[in-house]
């Protein structure tokens, strides 16, 4: 029987545009979003420089404002880092955590992305994990042992109770931001591995009713077919969500897919 998460779909907008590009973004954003209702969780993951200013045009829109990253400290003399306390002051709700190009392109460690998501959870913040597997590791046939060493270092220490608010994203590294996307089925079979490892790793509750999204060169053509395969509940979106237009349609792809698994659900207090 299919469990009915809440799907989500969130848009990293890493380090591109300015302000003028975020707010005009944010406004697009925002005014598409009331068709979704409380069908889905939307979140926008504008750059730091922005966060405040596109926090103000969302308001109101039920998109979720959220943050690429977030120190493992929790404050003091850490250069150029930010905190889980600052995100919240600054009306953040959501953070991503571990995402590769901060595993892979800053060097971030599995202890390092450990740290951040504990202190991002106990804050509050809803956090969005994300493992994935390099294009060397999955044909030396590793993807598996890979994401499952990455979720069970980042969750190390922590109890079932502090689990509520996390969005694991499963991002394979060779599909971001490359234009080639996991087949459906590869989807469909990396997520119901995480399953089974937080089943592991916790208890078949906790495993049915935590959120798997998937990231990696998702687009308008091919979210529908990924959001229909078991155990995937919605998205992390780069490139796409870029343009207000795209997101909203992988968006409704995800309302979609929600749809159709609440008809064949489990009760309603299940769901997230
Ligand atoms: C991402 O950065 O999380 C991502 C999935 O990027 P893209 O959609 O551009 O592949």
């Amino acid at each position: 029987m299919a469990h009915a998460r809440r799907p989500f779909v969130g848009g990293n907008w890493k380090m591109h545009g300015d302000s003028a590009h975020a707010l005009a973004l944010a406004e697009a954003v925002a005014a598409r979003a009331g068709s979704f209702g409380a069908e889905i969780e939307l979140a926008a993951f504008p750059p730091f420089p922005y966060l405040a200013a596109v926090g103000r045009v969302l308001g109101g829109s039920g998109v979720h404002l959220g943050a690429q990253d977030v120190s493992a400290e929790a404050n003091g003399a850490h250069t150029g880092q930010v905190s889980a306390e600052m995100l919240l002051d600054l009306g953040c709700t959501h953070v991503i955590v571990g995402h590769s190009e901060r595993r892979h392109g800053l060097g971030e460690s599995d202890e390092l992305t450990g740290a951040k998501a504990a202190i991002a959870l106990a804050s509050g913040l809803t956090c969005v994990l994300c493992v994935g597997e390099t294009l060397a590791e999955r044909q030396a046939g590793h993807a598996h042992q890979v994401t499952a060493r990455q979720l069970r270092a980042a969750l190390k220490g922590l109890d079932a109770t502090a689990l509520d608010r996390l969005v694991l994203a499963y991002e394979p590294v060779w599909a971001i931001g490359t234009g080639v996307s996991a087949t459906p089925q590869d989807a469909a079979e990396a997520h119901g591995e995480l399953r089974k490892c937080l089943g592991f790793l916790y208890d078949a509750g906790l495993a049915a009713r935590t959120r798997i999204i998937y990231g990696g060169s998702c687009n308008p053509g091919n979210a529908q077919e990924l959001f229909a395969q078991p155990g995937v509940d919605g998205g992390l979106i780069g490139g796409a969500s870029l343009k207000a237009g795209d997101f909203a349609q992988i968006a409704k792809c995800a309302a979609e897919s929600g749809r159709r698994n609440l008809a064949s659900a489990v009760p309603q207090q299940e769901r997230n």
